[in-house]
């Protein structure tokens, strides 16, 4: 008996080290709050046909993240305005918790993978992704992200490698993708890769560092503004993200063909950077920044009413949790971290338009993209 008695205060004494020693806690206080927009329902959870699909995911975002925005955006966000929710697993092949290179490629694919694996299966085979399953049927897709175009989310919807880390080889997949439009903050490594990989991309794509210079009559567009341009929000992206939504969603609907649709995947990629880092109020300022888009997305679904928008995660980071205290109106919240790393809690997945109906509940990753495929091809995979 002593000795369980010794072992539970063994216990509790080490729980309590480990907290001390984990957590790490941030505030921010007049969060720049912007209002929520609430669209009409209309058609809302319908059967009426989706033409178009927007993926929208904010890295690293869990419910705390999300609660995080609302809460210091006094309580509303557009995107906690919509009432089709679920919940997706996000477990990898081969791992309790996954990373974003397997997470975006079963969003991607359809597939579960392993960690660190780009568009390829767990023996390393190429994985069909939406824009090359889609490009069979005439619709066309586009990629937009905060981070760079290599980055593991992005480089799920167009590249094929055992890993992320393989930065030239997946900008050398960029050429042979089936994307009519990119935008990400990647100049910088766009110079530094080989002379032929950067031609192959400068002949497949007609490439513009500002949105001032896209030349009319442009078939396949890759923005890569200035890294200046493209910082994390709190070292002054400005409105990069919601304003390359709509231009690329804008972009995207001039091109389609025959009435058949378009794929847009949308990633708010520093979400994920800042709790990494343990930072609770950039964290805030990118949840804020993803919201805006996520605005506009729903924007041109309303319009639209052919259109379907999903927004969810790849996985939650930092295991973050609110602090007790805050107050909502003056846009002053806290939260507290447990981990620098990503966690294996389910994300919160909201939908928007006809179709949405097919994402309640819980699902798994890989479902989210087979739904995709099956709503925008007829086809089950
Ligand atoms: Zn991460």
């Amino acid at each position: 008996m002593k000795k369980i008695v010794c072992l539970f205060v063994a216990g509790l004494f080490f729980a309590g080290s480990l907290s001390a020693q984990t957590l790490v806690q941030g505030t921010i206080e007049n969060a720049p709050q912007h209002a929520a927009y609430t669209p009409s329902f209309k058609v809302d959870g319908s059967n009426r046909s989706i033409r178009n699909i927007i993926l929208m995911i904010g890295d690293g975002t869990g419910l705390a993240q999300i609660a995080a925005g609302l809460y210091s955006n006094g309580g509303a966000l557009t995107v906690t305005n919509l009432q089709t929710m679920g919940l997706v697993k996000t477990q990898s092949a081969d791992a309790y918790t996954t990373d974003s290179a397997a997470s975006g490629t079963a969003y991607a694919t359809g597939h579960k993978t392993l960690n660190y694996a780009v568009g390829v299966d767990t023996e390393g085979r190429p994985l069909r992704n939406i824009p090359e399953i889609l490009a069979d049927y005439g619709i066309i897709s586009g990629v937009i992200t905060t981070d760079a175009m290599t980055g593991a989310t992005p480089s799920s919807f167009y590249a094929h490698q055992p890993n992320r880390s393989m930065t030239p080889e997946i900008w050398a997949d960029l050429p042979g993708s089936s994307l009519t439009f990119f935008a990400a903050g990647s100049e910088e490594s766009f110079r530094k890769q080989s002379e032929q990989t950067r031609q192959a991309i400068q002949e497949a794509f007609t490439l513009v560092h500002s949105l001032q210079d896209v030349p009319a009559g442009t078939d396949k567009l890759g923005y890569l503004p200035p890294k200046a341009e493209v910082r994390s929000f709190r070292e002054g992206r400005g409105d990069f993200l919601p304003a390359t939504t709509r231009y690329g969603l804008d972009y995207l609907a001039s091109r389609v063909q025959r009435r058949k649709g378009f794929f847009m995947m949308v990633e708010g990629a520093r979400i994920d950077k800042s709790c990494h880092a343990n930072e609770y109020a950039p964290a805030v300022l990118e949840m804020l920044d993803f919201d805006q888009a996520v605005e506009q997305a729903i924007r041109f679904a309303e319009a639209d009413g052919h259109t379907l928008v999903i927004i969810t995660a790849d996985h939650e980071t930092g295991g973050l949790s609110l602090q007790e205290t805050g107050d909502p109106s003056q846009g002053n919240t806290g939260g507290r971290f447990v981990t620098g790393g990503h966690t294996p809690i389910p994300v919160p997945l909201f939908a928007y338009g006809p179709g949405s109906q097919f994402f309640r509940g819980i699902q798994e990753n890989d479902e989210v993209g087979r739904k995709i495929i099956w709503l925008l091809t007829g086809k089950k995979q």
